[in-house]
């Protein structure tokens, strides 16, 4: 009874357009702007352009990233709320939506764990939740695969990522994470997930710790920055 009131009076808004009321059955986005975010489907295949980045680099079975990334679109916005609006919902709602695409595959449902790449403990507390671990726990929700941030964690903090080069990102991250309880997770298969995919360092420096526990590894992400 209070919830269609209360819609009555502060209709929830999508959260992309920020205009359109939200029906009772959507959690975060319209239905126009649903249709305007368009997955990539390279989870479908084994080669594509993400992971093409890690060939050469590491040993990755199967690399994704969901939704095509258009600068100034409705997905850069959402991605922006998510990290800086306080819109964890939307990393949720991002992830049930993938997860149902993934969940129609069988490679994806051979997945045992989803990691999300951890957020140092200072900035969790400043933006108050991980959003690469909502992202896990809405993809979570729709495999029906569990996901955990007790195993990979970060170990110090770095600096802005923004303008250093790929090395020296690199070099600044590699030591930035440790893997907890490796024997739990041997011969697993294991999803590290992250919400946006720039040059694959944070990637190659969480998958370079997942890796000692002899595990296969498969990388999805909410997009790829062009
Ligand atoms: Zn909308």
């Amino acid at each position: 009874m209070l919830e269609p009131l209360l819609q009555l009076f502060y209709p929830r808004l999508c959260l992309a357009c920020q205009r359109q009321p939200l029906q009772r059955q959507q959690r975060a986005l319209c239905t126009s702007c649903q249709y305007k975010i368009k997955p990539t489907n390279y989870h479908l295949f084994e080669e594509n352009p993400v992971a093409e980045r890690f060939w050469g680099r590491l040993p990755i079975s199967r690399a994704s990233t969901a939704y095509h990334f258009v600068k100034g679109g409705i997905l850069q916005r959402l991605i922006h709320e998510l990290k800086y609006g306080h819109r964890p919902e939307i990393g949720e709602e991002l992830g049930r939506s993938y997860g149902r695409l993934l969940a129609e595959e069988p490679f994806w449902k051979s997945v045992d764990y989803i990691i999300p790449v951890p957020l140092h403990p200072k900035k969790r507390h400043q933006r108050g939740y991980n959003q690469a671990a909502r992202w896990a726990s809405g993809l979570s929700e729709s495999l029906g695969v569990p996901w955990s941030e007790k195993f990979l964690l970060r170990a110090s903090y770095t600096e802005s990522q923004t303008r250093k080069s790929r090395e020296e990102r690199f070099a600044n991250v590699s030591d930035a994470f440790v893997l907890r309880q490796a024997d739990k997770l041997r011969h697993k298969h294991i999803m590290l997930v992250d919400d946006v995919m720039t040059t694959g360092a944070t990637i190659e420096a969480c998958a370079k710790h997942l890796l000692k526990a002899q595990i296969s590894l498969s990388v999805v992400c909410i997009a790829l920055a062009p």
